[in-house]
């Protein structure tokens, strides 16, 4: 006992839960954000449009995770497509996306009010359909016979039936455009272009093209880098600031 009452007649203080502010337990809630927003809001391109980019957003505190999920849906499937085929690219999509883009970088959580200070958690990524979650589809996915051309057209992900070849490469590069990225090469015709990828603390990485030697430039690297995975940062920061989230305007987030 340590005597610490003033008047040993008074009751004990009750045990408080804090409503908010910096006495609220920062790593105990799960929050999550469907996202829809321009890709400007993420990175700019002088070889390509901004466009509409759709996601969904969990930052698991307690459970130790940031995931990235996207929900597809089938649309047009091409006559002369096998039901092998179509189940190829879905499991394609479902594995091989996670496999690539997961547990590649972390997302640091930091604020000073919080106890303790920080939190690092894994950044993962799931594709799922729309049949396997209450989410609403991000995408619909159309399925050509290749050799086609595949490309993430606003809310259209148009695959063909090779998109699968080479441990699913297309489809994997295909993906990060589903999510706001900008490919890393230069298009045909032309001979320079600047990608600027944003942060969250308000700075930004500029990169002269071509890059090479990773998903978004070259067909068959599977290297993701850490300016890829900004976009998550972005987004954490702003849905953890806001009262969806904690509430906290200090906190920020950052990819490591
Ligand atoms: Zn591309």
């Amino acid at each position: 006992m340590c005597g610490c009452n003033a008047d040993p007649t008074a009751p004990p203080a009750p045990n408080r839960t804090p409503s908010g502010g910096s006495g609220t337990c920062c790593w105990c809630t799960t929050h999550t954000r469907n996202v829809s927003r321009s890709s400007a809001d993420y990175r700019t391109s002088t070889q390509s449009p901004p466009s509409n980019k759709k996601w969904h957003l969990t930052v698991n505190l307690p459970g130790n995770q940031v995931l990235v999920t996207t929900v597809f849906k089938w649309g047009t499937i091409a006559s002369g497509v096998t039901e092998a085929q179509k189940t190829a690219i879905k499991d394609g999509l479902k594995n091989r996306v996670p496999a690539v883009w997961g547990n590649k970088f972390d997302l640091k959580i930091t604020d000073a009010t919080c106890t303790p200070t920080e939190k690092t958690l894994p950044i993962r990524f799931r594709v799922l359909w729309d049949d396997e979650t209450t989410i609403g589809h991000h995408y619909t996915a159309n399925l050509a016979v290749g050799p086609a051309t595949s490309d993430i057209t606003g809310s259209n992900a148009n695959f063909d039936t090779l998109d699968t070849d080479d441990n699913s490469y297309t489809l994997c590069h295909e993906y990060g455009h589903t999510v706001g990225l900008a490919d890393e090469y230069l298009y045909r015709g032309q001979t320079s272009a600047t990608v600027v990828y944003k942060r969250a603390d308000g700075t930004t990485e500029s990169l002269t093209l071509p890059e090479s030697g990773n998903i978004m430039a070259t067909s068959g690297n599977f290297v993701v880098l850490k300016r890829h995975l900004f976009f998550v940062e972005i987004e954490a920061q702003e849905l953890l600031r806001s009262g969806d989230g904690l509430g906290k305007a200090g906190i920020t987030c950052q990819v490591v």
